[in-house]
């Protein structure tokens, strides 16, 4: 995108609002209750180029909670930490073929070869974050969180006491984790801070900022900040390629060739290296937890921008 016109950039993003606004596929999560009563009908898109520039469509102020998105971003702060390799070396980096909060998987190969993109591996990972306290480790997320963003983030307090309230499957799954020596800490705690940072609220346009941070090697293109090292992007990049739309994500590489992350908020991040970062927002999902609208803009958006990195003109 950094020859095309501003004008012919917007005019897909809007094209694109039109063509799927309409779609009644799909349901909002209802498993974490608050989930249920946010307005279906929010759909905003985003997207973000290397060189700063942001393309707005629809709901663009509507703020969702990040969800799963938030397992990409965790992830890249214990890669910062931690260095990439903990990932292979520890949680793991094959798609688990399973829905993102199976505990067949984790029996399947005790707690080994988790994703951080899935739940029981992102509880890992969230449980490696350094900090002396609850506070210290909960601040460095936010705080990682809102640089890639580019401004203040905040909790969605309803969203996380409804989840706190429900999560009783992923309290199982940081338990079985650390039974497995796979977390070291108290795995309660980690579920916790997981919870809370999946329910930091987002729009679309920090998402696609977010994502254009990670299209620009790690220097967010708004702020002018460098989030994250760039060498270690590509890892974050191939980790969301292998599970980032969970069990769909082999369908969702061969239709767009794009490393994405959703969330059951209604979010997805896709990210075009060193051409785009993009975004949409819209609740109602698809059986394997993926949001209809945002998939159907993005995919339609990327393929007119050709965004799709395995394709060389
Ligand atoms: N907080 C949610 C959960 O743990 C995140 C899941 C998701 O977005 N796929 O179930």
């Amino acid at each position: 995108v950094a020859t095309m016109a501003d004008r012919e950039i917007q005019n897909v993003l809007d094209e694109a609002l039109d063509a799927f606004a309409g779609l009644e596929e799909g349901a909002n999560a209802d498993y974490i209750p608050a989930l249920a009563e946010v307005d279906p009908d929010i759909f905003g898109i985003a997207l973000v180029t290397p060189d700063g520039r942001v393309f707005t469509a629809g709901d663009v102020e509507a703020e969702v909670s990040i969800q799963s998105i938030s397992k990409v971003f965790t992830m890249a702060l214990v890669m910062e930490e931690q260095g990439v390799s903990f990932a292979p070396e520890g949680v793991g980096v094959d798609a688990t073929g399973q829905v993102f909060n199976s505990i067949v998987a984790v029996e399947q190969h005790r707690g080994a070869e988790m994703n951080p993109m899935v739940n029981a591996g992102a509880i890992a990972t969230t449980s490696r974050v350094s900090g002396a306290s609850r506070d210290e480790i909960w601040r460095r997320i936010l705080d990682f969180h809102a640089r890639f963003a580019g401004r203040k983030l905040a909790v969605n307090e309803p969203v996380y006491e409804s989840e706190a309230a429900t999560n009783q499957r992923n309290q199982a799954i940081g338990r079985l984790m650390y039974a497995y020596g796979h977390i070291e800490v108290d795995p309660d705690r980690a579920t916790d801070i997981y919870t809370e940072q999946c329910s930091i609220n987002v729009n679309a346009r920090d998402l696609a900022i977010m994502a254009g941070t990670l299209a620009n090697a790690g220097l967010n293109p708004v702020t002018g900040e460098t989030v994250m090292t760039a060498e270690n992007v590509p890892e974050v990049l191939a980790i969301m390629a292998t599970a980032g739309l969970y069990d769909d994500a082999g369908k969702w590489l061969y239709r767009t060739g794009l490393p994405a992350k959703s969330g059951v908020g209604g979010g997805i991040v896709a990210v075009s290296p060193g051409n785009f970062g993009l975004a949409a927002i819209a609740p109602p999902l698809d059986p394997a937890g993926n949001s209809v609208k945002a998939q159907a803009a993005i995919d339609y958006i990327s393929q007119k921008l050709g965004g799709n990195p395995y394709e060389v003109e």
